[in-house]
């Protein structure tokens, strides 16, 4: 009996380790706490263009999201996540259940409506370490309205992270626009704000030339591959990516899942990293862990 637990014991040990050896870190640049509220228990994640096949079964409720995106972190050996969400209160639930995996920062859309002094007060405290997601392009205000403005003034006051949603393409809201969702916009921020360490969802999809444009001419900004690497056709995914490599910005690039309701995104999303065969293994590597580490200056930090 006695042997046998030790077996088992040592059986355990090796598979552990094994475990470990297969899956190295990830950082998760891109993470939600539950929307879209709007939709029912198992509904499928959107996709496009439509038509097209959706795939996935939205959560029922914060506490299965929460659960299923930690199991999902631990089989992807996700050891950091960008989290952001309005409700400040559930960040802190997710944070203090990610046992220091979560790093959390408040999702602003009406700029009028967040609170830059409460948010000033969080930053202080080091309850959040970012700001943004900025989605205000979900109303139709472009990166450059002066709405915005105390923001960015504040993360660089704070040297914090931005998360910022400039893009061709978003949820089909009535006050979405794509129009001020090009990267372009984001000029005037980074003159203004030349210390600000601020990365752009999806990279800019699919405004290309803007994108690379300004990641060009503006050392300080990234780009993340999140919601397009299960949202959009794989094709048209690969083709952005590969055109953003061979401009020469994949250490600029990051991974992120925009997990949203759909934590098996997160898997989807590492795996159609890996699965890219124009990416040698240091460019995968790269882009799910090491340019974030160097974004988030985590490799210059004990
Ligand atoms: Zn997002």
């Amino acid at each position: 009996m006695k042997t046998s637990k030790i077996l088992s014991f040592i059986l355990f040990l090796i598979s552990a380790t094994l475990r470990g050896q297969e899956r190295p870190p990830v950082i998760d640049m891109h993470m939600h706490i539950g929307a879209p509220l709007n939709l029912p228990a198992g509904a499928p994640a959107p996709c496009l263009p439509q038509p097209c096949i959706r795939r996935g079964k939205a959560t029922a409720s914060p506490d299965e999201n929460l659960r299923k995106t930690l199991e999902l972190m631990t089989r992807y050996n996700i050891v950091k996540g960008f989290l952001s969400d309005l409700d400040l209160t559930q960040l802190q639930q997710w944070a203090e259940a990610g046992q220091g995996r979560f790093m959390v920062s408040p999702f602003i859309v009406d700029p009028t409506k967040a609170s830059v002094d409460q948010l000033r007060e969080e930053l202080k405290a080091k309850r959040l370490t970012g700001i943004g997601e900025i989605g205000s392009q979900l109303m139709g205000i472009a990166p450059n309205d002066p709405r915005l403005e105390p923001y960015f003034a504040l993360a660089e006051e704070f040297d914090v992270p931005v998360l910022i949603h400039t893009e061709g393409i978003g949820p089909p809201l009535p006050s979405f626009r794509s129009v001020p969702g090009s990267p372009l916009l984001l000029e005037d921020v980074m003159v203004r704000h030349p210390k600000l360490r601020i990365f752009v969802e999806n990279s800019g999809y699919p405004y290309l030339d803007e994108m690379i444009a300004m990641m060009y001419q503006y050392p300080q900004l990234y780009g993340d591959v999140s919601t397009i690497t299960w949202i959009i056709p794989q094709s048209a995914f690969y083709d952005y990516l590969q055109r953003l490599i061979k401009a020469g910005l994949g250490k600029r690039i990051m991974f992120g899942s925009d997990q949203m309701r759909w934590p098996e995104m997160i898997g989807e999303g590492i795996d159609a990293i890996n699965d890219a065969d124009f990416l040698t293994p240091e460019q995968k590597r790269d882009i799910l862990y090491h340019n974030a580490t160097r974004f988030l200056r985590l490799d210059t930090k004990k």
